[in-house]
């Protein structure tokens, strides 16, 4: 068959290969004129370092066959995310460990000396947490959720704690030990040559062919015999009904002779400090070295109809509106909505991939009956 990817991010990728892999013919379109979507990677001019260019990626599953299947197109280096927080004038280890909490309070606990303390400060008095505040006030007390997530949630989000879910906060990572690994994942790495590589090599097989730079309109849709679109849900209906919302960032891009902040991702978790992080992209690559250094401030704000959406907001409201496009979606045919914008998620890459490969063995079992969304956005 002939079939379209809209998109040329992950989804698109390896739904795209994994169908070219099985005799179809592929087009790929991706408005941008790179491919990878939002986990594109390019060398800076200025520095020679890789920049993840759309933010921070850093590559973690639980998914063996994930982990084989991104292995099979990139070498991957050992890579740990040691974040770190600037709170109250002194760096703090994340996610609040051990060592976070002995600094923080000036103490010297051992691993059950710090539970029962952390026991004692936390407001027990909850019972059952409805926002993100009365989530992270039951976890840690006032003291650390002031200190290290109060003032980043209201910039990431741009609403009070209080006003979100507490769904947000279910699992709150705090470590009893001195481990400061920001994942649990069993599966950790970096791609050598950056992740755009990467996906240039999946899509590297004769039954691909990509176009950038070219955008997609809904009308082109009746040319293929099926469509995989990961582009925004709501764009697909012109926005008919409605934006669902999204948060967007802004990157203020400076460069620095030497290491400006001697490890990747510096939060800063006060809400006077106007970016939520910096990111000091050559520690994203401790194999390479380089004298000089690129950074990015990251600033969150409401996504307007001309920015990146990014972080998919998913309140009460927007799913109502979201309710309506997939009732939409589903009477579309030809069509299957997939990745972060078609089911307007948040998606780990890993997820990504995981749900893109399913998708396509979705499609080599039902061909054109495939589902508007083989992943429900809701
Ligand atoms: C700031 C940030 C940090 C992240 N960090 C991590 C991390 O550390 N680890 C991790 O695992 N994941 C991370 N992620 C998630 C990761 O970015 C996603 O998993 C991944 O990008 C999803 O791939 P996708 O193909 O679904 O979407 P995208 O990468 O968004 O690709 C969609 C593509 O479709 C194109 N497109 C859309 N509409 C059209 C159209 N009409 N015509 C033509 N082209 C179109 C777009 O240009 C885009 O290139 C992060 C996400 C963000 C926002």
């Amino acid at each position: 068959m002939k079939l379209l990817m809209v998109g040329a991010g992950l989804s698109g990728a390896v739904i795209g290969r994994k169908l070219a892999e099985a005799g179809h013919d592929i087009t790929i379109v991706d408005a941008r004129p790179h491919v990878a979507g939002n986990c594109h990677t390019t060398r800076d001019a200025e520095t020679g370092v890789m920049v993840h260019v759309y933010g921070p990626h850093i590559f973690h599953t639980d998914d063996a066959e994930v982990w084989d299947y991104v292995n099979a197109f990139e070498t991957f280096q050992p890579y740990k995310n040691r974040v770190k927080t600037t709170s109250k004038g002194q760096v703090f280890s994340l996610p609040i460990n051990l060592h976070t909490i002995n600094q923080f309070y000036g103490k010297t606990l051992r691993p059950d000396e710090a539970r029962d303390f952390i026991a004692e400060v936390a407001d027990t008095s909850i019972e059952d947490p409805q926002s993100f505040e009365e989530q992270a006030l039951r976890f840690v007390g006032p003291d650390l959720y002031e200190a290290f997530f109060k003032g980043y949630t209201i910039k990431q989000w741009g609403v009070q704690p209080s006003d979100l879910p507490a769904a947000i906060l279910k699992r709150l990572p705090v470590r009893f030990n001195y481990d400061d690994n920001y994942f649990f994942h069993a599966f950790q790495g970096m791609p050598e040559n950056g992740y755009t590589a990467m996906v240039e090599r999946i899509l590297d097989h004769p039954k691909i062919t990509v176009h950038l730079e070219t955008s997609f309109e809904r009308a082109q849709k009746d040319q293929w015999d099926h469509v995989f679109y990961s582009g925004p849900l709501d764009g697909w209906f012109d926005y008919d009904l409605g934006r669902l919302g999204y948060r967007t960032l802004d990157f203020e891009r400076f460069s620095y002779d030497g290491d400006y902040q001697g490890c990747a991702v510096m939060n800063y978790g006060e809400e006077d400090v106007p970016y939520t992080r910096i990111t000091e992209h050559k520690h994203f690559s401790p194999w390479e070295s380089h004298e000089g250094s690129v950074l990015y401030r990251e600033f969150s704000r409401a996504c307007e109809p001309q920015d990146i959406p990014y972080y998919p907001i998913r309140q009460v409201k927007e799913k109502a509106l979201l309710a309506d496009y997939v009732a939409l979606a589903e009477q579309e045919e030809g069509v299957t909505f997939v990745g972060r914008l078609g089911t307007y998620r948040y998606l780990d890459m890993d997820v990504t991939i995981r749900e893109a490969l399913d998708t396509a063995a979705a499609f080599l079992a039902q061909g054109q009956a495939t589902p508007a969304f083989v992943k429900a956005p809701l």
